[in-house]
C-alpha cells in the first residue's frame, strides 16, 4: 500500500479505495472505482451488504472496532464513507492513518442537526426556525415561538424521516418527547414549500470543483420517492445559492461530493435543510442521466484527478424502488426503465431496494 500526498493517484493494484458502509452507496462507489481501475476494500459490520458483492477484500468490524479500522486503514491510500453516521472517534482514528475524504470535521458536522444549521447560517443559507431542545421545559418554552406546525428531529442519527414528529401546540410534549427517545433534538418550523431541491458540488483534491444540474424531489413519509432532472431556479437565486453552497464548502475545506437538500418555499426563496457528505440518493439519475455519474465524481475527487464539466443528456426521471416495489413485474417488462437493483437479501418496508433512471426528454 502506498501513502502519498502527491496526486493524482493513478489505478494500479497497489491503490486500494477504502470504502466505509457496505450499502447501496458503497456499491455504486465500489463499481465506478472497479470501472476507473482502482481496487476497492469495504469495511462494515456483518449483515445484508449489497456492497460485497463488488469489491475486492473485505474488513467485517464494527462502527467503534478501533483494531479492525487500523488493519483496514493499513491497506488503503484513502478512505471515504456512504454512511453518515460513523462514530466521529472512528473517522478522527482513520484519519490518522490515512487520508479521510471528506473529512471527519465535515462528518462530524453533518451528523449533528444544529451543527449544520449553524455551518448553513455562517454560510449565508437561510434555514427554518430552529431551537435546540435539550428536555421537555425547553420544548414548552420554544414551541411559543412557532407560528404554526413544527417538526421535532432527533439532532442526530436521523435518516429516511426516521426520527422525527410532527408536533404543534396542543401535541403532548412528554409523549413526543419520549417517542423520540428523550435524546437532545431539533424544533423546526414546518415549511409549506413549493418545491424540495437538491444541489450537488464537488472538489477534487486537484482543486477542480462545480456543481450537478440540479434535482426537483418528491417524498412519501419522509422518505424520497421520486427524482426529476435537471430543474431549473431563477438564474440570479441559483448563482446565489451556488455562491453559498461554495461558501459552505470552503467553510469546511470539504472535498469529495456534498448534497445540499432545499426548499423552495412559495415565494420562490430558498432555505436549506441538511447536507449529505456523500453521494446522494437525489442524484441517483447521473448515473445514466449525465456524462459523468456523482460516483465516478466521487472516485475522481478522491484520487485528485480534474473533473470539468459535468452535463446531463436531455431530462431524466428517478424512481425509488421502496420494500416490495421491487417484486413488481411491471418494472421489470419496460427496458427504458434502466433498473439498478440493489441485491439486498431481505425486503422491509421502506428499505431502499433499487431505483430505475427513465429518460423523459
Ligand atoms: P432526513 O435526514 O430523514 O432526510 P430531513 O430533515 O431531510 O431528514 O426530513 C425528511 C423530509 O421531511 C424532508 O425531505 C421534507 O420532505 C420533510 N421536512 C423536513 N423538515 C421540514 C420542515 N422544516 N418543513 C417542512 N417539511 C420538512
Ligand atoms: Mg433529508
Amino acid at each position: 500500500m502506498t501513502k502519498v500526498n502527491n496526486f493524482p493517484i493513478l489505478p494500479n493494484d497497489e491503490n486500494v479505495i477504502g470504502i466505509i458502509g457496505g450499502g447501496q452507496l458503497g456499491k455504486m462507489i465500489a463499481l465506478s472505482a472497479s470501472r476507473a481501475g482502482y481496487k476497492t476494500h469495504l469495511y462494515c459490520p456483518k449483515g445484508d451488504n449489497p456492497a460485497e458483492a463488488v469489491v475486492d477484500k473485505i474488513t467485517y468490524g464494527q462502527w467503534d472496532d478501533y483494531t479492525k479500522l487500523v488493519e483496514f486503514s493499513n491497506d488503503v491510500f484513502c478512505a471515504t464513507s456512504e454512511f453518515e453516521n460513523i462514530p466521529s472517534k472512528s473517522l478522527e482514528l482513520l484519519s490518522n492513518q490515512t487520508k479521510v475524504v471528506p473529512s471527519s470535521l465535515v462528518f462530524r458536522c453533518a451528523q449533528i442537526r444544529s451543527k449544520e444549521k449553524e455551518m448553513a447560517l455562517k454560510s449565508g443559507f437561510n434555514t427554518p426556525k430552529w431551537f435546540l431542545i435539550k428536555n421537555t421545559d425547553d420544548l414548552i418554552s420554544s414551541i411559543k415561538n412557532l407560528s404554526k406546525e413544527g417538526i421535532l428531529k432527533t439532532n442526530s442519527l436521523g435518516y429516511d424521516g426516521k426520527g422525527q414528529i410532527k408536533i404543534d401546540k396542543n401535541s403532548n410534549f412528554f409523549e413526543a418527547w419520549e417517542n423520540l427517545g428523550s435524546v437532545e433534538c431539533v424544533l423546526e418550523e414546518k415549511l409549506e414549500f413549493k418545491r424540495e431541491i437538491s444541489l450537488m458540488y464537488f472538489k477534487s483534491l486537484d482543486g477542480s470543483e462545480g456543481f450537478f444540474p440540479l434535482s426537483e424531489n418528491f417524498h412519501e413519509n419522509g422518505i424520497l420517492k421520486k427524482t426529476t432532472a435537471p430543474t431549473y431556479l431563477d438564474s440570479n437565486i441559483e448563482i446565489e445559492i451556488k455562491t453559498k453552497a461554495k461558501k459552505l464548502a470552503q467553510n469546511l475545506n470539504f472535498y469529495g461530493v456534498l448534497a445540499i437538500e432545499l426548499f423552495e418555499l412559495l415565494d420562490g426563496s430558498i432555505v436549506f435543510n441538511e447536507i449529505a457528505p456523500r453521494p446522494h440518493n437525489s442524484f441517483h439519475w447521473t448515473l445514466n442521466g449525465c456524462n459523468i455519474s456523482q460516483f465516478d465524481v466521487l472516485v475522481r475527487t478522491i484520487c485528485g484527478l480534474p473533473v470539468k464539466n459535468v452535463e446531463c443528456n436531455g431530462k431524466w426521471e428517478m424512481i425509488n424502488l421502496i420494500g416490495q416495489d421491487v417484486n413488481d413485474m411491471s418494472i421489470y417488462e419496460d427496458q427504458n426503465y434502466i433498473l439498478h437493483i440493489y441485491g439486498k437479501k431481505n425486503v422491509k418496508p421502506g428499505r431502499k431496494m433499487g431505483h430505475f433512471n427513465k429518460n423523459i426528454s
